[in-house]
């Protein structure tokens, strides 16, 4: 046996289960297990890439300044307090090893993200699970738990995999109610599928210890390319870029995000058609008594009878070609996870779970 033993929490953590996007036999798939974009990138987006590989021979830039600009342009924040990362995985591990270590606090929620106790185990601290009221975020369970010990508070807003979400006013009060010393991380994955929704940057802007993370993974359709960012107060950043790597992004990535972030009319469309799509699915699967939550993201949350009917209807989706994404792991062992594909695709999802429904009677 080696002598070489791991740093604390290391051997606590459970390895990352990615979306399943493969059926044996089955060619003819859909995959609808990692809310990626259904329409792909911006076609600006892959001719940017493209256009990069004449200049692989180069580094990319260390600073990502003309991306934190385009950035900065579309969504109305200063460049110089945004951050960029390898995915917003990256950025939400740069807050855990700057300010979480052993003997350190961080609380994450019940159906929050499951990156997040990886991360936390990762710098030794310990995760505390504070449980959610109705598949929402409850701002007073977590208030209650925060001790001297608490470093960071991980809220994903909307949620995944519940799609539910808190008001703004919601998270000032809990902005409110942390100590000042504790930073409190607003993951914005899926913002950019509520209309007028900020992410929370007047929060960051309101509060000195609050950062607002989001991604190019979902609605930008750049889930391969791996890119994305945050924003806090300037001291944040600034401790943050200590521990980023300097090449992090490679040039290909920030070329791919900038000419995405600078296509308005592809976020647009994309924006309205999961939008429509979404509702239409969430309707015709309460005609079938499958309830979920009205959803603030590009996936629902199909609850069942119990677990065994979930797995049962999982099942049979894969028999019709559709991967879905079991979420018992999150604590919600009677829900599915479906991610909102295109029009085909949400027709398909109906018929199929229609199909299962009436046999099951
Ligand atoms: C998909 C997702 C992300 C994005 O992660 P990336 O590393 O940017 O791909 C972050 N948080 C949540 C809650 C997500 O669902």
């Amino acid at each position: 046996m080696t002598k070489i033993i791991p740093k604390p929490g290391i051997m606590d953590i459970a390895l990352y289960q990615g979306g399943q996007s493969h059926i044996a036999g089955m060619t003819e798939v859909i995959k609808l297990s990692s809310n990626e974009n259904p329409f792909g990138p911006s076609p600006k987006a892959i001719e940017a890439a493209r256009d990069s590989a004449a200049t692989l021979h180069r580094y990319p830039g260390t600073d990502h300044a003309s991306l934190r600009a385009a950035i900065g342009a579309r969504y109305g924040l200063d460049p110089a307090r945004i951050i960029c990362g390898v995915g917003s995985d990256e950025v939400l591990q740069f807050v855990a090893r700057a300010y979480a270590g052993v003997g350190d606090e961080v609380i994450h929620t019940e159906h929050g993200f499951s990156m997040y106790p990886i991360i936390i185990r990762a710098v030794g601290a310990t995760p505390v699970m504070v449980a959610e009221r109705d598949r929402k975020v409850d701002v007073d369970a977590i208030l209650a738990a925060v001790t001297g010990k608490t470093k960071i508070v991980f809220v994903t807003n909307p949620g995944n995999p519940t799609s539910t979400m808190i008001s703004e006013a919601e998270l000032a009060r809990l902005a409110e109610g942390l100590p000042e010393t504790c930073l409190m991380v607003l993951d914005g994955a899926y913002a950019e599928f509520v209309a007028g929704f900020d992410g929370g940057a007047a929060l960051v802007d309101r509060y000195p210890n609050v950062i607002m993370t989001r991604t190019f993974s979902k609605i930008y359709g750049l889930g391969g390319m791996r890119v994305g960012w945050g924003y806090a107060a300037q001291d944040i950043i600034d401790v943050l870029n200590r521990i980023r790597q300097p090449f992090n992004l490679s040039l290909t990535a920030l070329a791919a995000a900038e000419a995405a972030v600078q296509d308005e009319e592809y976020l647009t469309f994309c924006h309205a058609e999961n939008a429509r799509l979404r509702v239409w699915l969430v309707e015709e699967l309460a005609k079938i008594g499958v309830p979920c939550d009205p959803s603030c993201t590009n996936f629902i949350l199909a609850r069942f009878a119990d677990r065994a009917e979930a797995e049962a209807c999982d099942d049979y989706l894969k028999t019709q070609g559709l991967i879905v994404r079991r979420v018992a792991g999150y604590n919600l062992p009677n829900a599915l996870r479906i991610t909102v594909g295109d029009e085909t695709a949400c027709a398909r999802v109906v018929a199929a779970i229609t199909a299962f429904k009436g046999g099951a009677a």
